[in-house]
């Protein structure tokens, strides 16, 4: 039973727990099937960020996947551990941190593109554009959200949504954007919500902009490097991911996208990809939408490393930009993330269909969960002034998970990276670390 040895000295090492051999998740062995091709030139990276994963996401994933260790286990991809804090606090919110990743420069909360002197930052975007480089982003929130948009705009504030969404499509160095957030790009006559009326779509559009709005838009487009591709799939944030939509393309379809599109370019690229509601599962407590996001995103990881393989010039590199939940695990035969794969929405969601005097509560829950509560179980959720966290916190319980936080925390995240120049990341780094590791294999000293 090496496999199941190997997965316990790994949980006790992080958190002092002890599994039970019943437990059929694994860690990889040793023996990693890692390409010796790899040599020292990088053209391409594929930067991938969970937005708020911890080691604990990783380990809880571990055990809730059923069929062998996530693809950064089996391509032994952990380089090291990355401090978050921001350049005013302790605790970074995702403005700063996207900003520290993207431009090397730490910032104060809630600024993006920008110092705390107030001196606009130059972005691994910009220098990939000058070293002649494609750039894609793509991220299941609105596209123009605090951490995609840390690539490619400069704002004070991270909720000026319409000015990043205007710069994002006006930045030379865009060649792709994949995301939510269409009624940001939209006037209010055409449907979205832009206070200034102008319809965004049809700037993106006239600057050389291919638009795409559904699923089937995007699986119907042939990738072409003659052209710049803007996909807006949901007005607001992508659905949770609890299976496929019919409508919106997953995290997987669209990274597939960015990479056939990206990477027809000689020159290389430079695609950011961000599990983006990570991050929002934490603040919400909910482990079954943590398992399930971090299921998307591994699905997406795993076309990374598909293509790092054939290219042997591409460097992937994983680590979120904090943690969000403060989540740990204490799982054991009964109570272990395993049983959360029947959850088939999220607690916010659940709730949104119990009516107001709870008549309905159990039914729906056990029918959502599968999952079985007691009579107590139920009066905690009823009695609570917000039912969301109740539920959100007892399903986690039957899951052997628990949270300190509803907010970002200060611990450090863990960084996974693969193919030539991985070995940039190694040890205990700070995010700004990260973003010289990447400039130093995409453009060089
Ligand atoms: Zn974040």
């Amino acid at each position: 039973m090496k496999k199941n040895l190997a997965i316990t000295f790994t949980a006790i090492t992080l958190v002092g727990l002890s599994l039970s051999p019943m437990l059929s998740a694994s860690a990889s062995d040793s023996g990693v099937d890692m390409p010796d091709a790899f040599g020292d030139e990088v053209n391409n990276v594929i930067f991938l960020i969970p937005d708020g994963f911890s080691t604990a996401y990783a380990d809880s994933y571990r055990l809730f996947k059923e069929d062998g260790p996530p693809i950064w286990e089996e391509k032994q991809m952990l380089k090291g551990m990355v401090a978050t804090h921001s350049a005013d606090s302790l605790i970074t919110d995702s403005a700063a941190a996207g900003t520290a990743l993207a431009t090397g420069v730490k910032t104060n909360n809630g600024v993006i593109g920008y110092s705390p002197e107030g001196e606009e930052l130059e972005s691994i975007v910009d220098l990939a554009r000058q070293a002649g480089k494609k750039n894609g982003l793509v991220a299941t929130s609105t596209i123009n959200h605090a951490t995609p948009a840390a690539f490619a705009a400069s704002v004070e504030g991270r909720n000026d949504y319409e000015g990043i969404a205007k710069q994002l499509i006006h930045h030379d160095g865009i060649d792709l954007l994949l995301g939510g957030g269409r009624e940001q790009f939209q006037s209010p006559e055409q449907g979205g919500i832009r206070e200034d009326g102008v319809d965004l779509i049809g700037e993106a559009e006239d600057n050389g902009f291919t638009y795409m709005e559904t699923k089937r838009d995007l699986l119907a487009t042939e990738a072409d490097s003659s052209k710049k591709f803007l996909g807006l799939f949901a007005d607001d944030a992508l659905l949770a991911n609890f299976g496929p939509s019919i409508i919106e393309p997953s995290l997987a379809q669209m990274t597939s996208f960015a990479i056939d599109h990206l990477s027809q370019s000689d020159e290389g690229f430079f695609l950011m990809v961000e599990g983006s509601q990570i991050d929002w599962v934490g603040h919400d407590n909910d482990a079954a939408y943590a398992m399930k996001d971090t299921h998307a995103f591994e699905e997406a990881v795993k076309l990374a490393v598909d293509f790092a393989e054939q290219d042997k010039e591409t460097l992937v590199v994983i680590v979120g930009d904090h943690d969000t939940g403060g989540l740990s695990i204490q799982p054991d035969d009964e109570f272990n993330p395993s049983n959360l794969h029947d959850v088939s929405m999220t607690g916010a969601d659940m709730i949104q269909l119990v009516d107001h005097s709870f008549s309905n509560l159990e039914e729906v829950i056990t029918e959502e969960t599968s999952m079985t509560f007691s009579g107590d179980e139920l009066e905690r959720i009823k009695k609570s002034n917000d039912p969301k966290m109740a539920l959100n916190t007892l399903v986690s319980e039957k899951a052997g998970m628990a949270w300190t936080s509803d907010n970002h925390t200060a611990i450090d995240v863990p960084i996974y990276a693969y193919g030539p120049q991985s070995t940039n990341f190694t040890g205990t780094i700070d995010n700004t670390d990260v973003f010289q590791g990447i400039r130093q294999a995409l453009i060089g000293n």
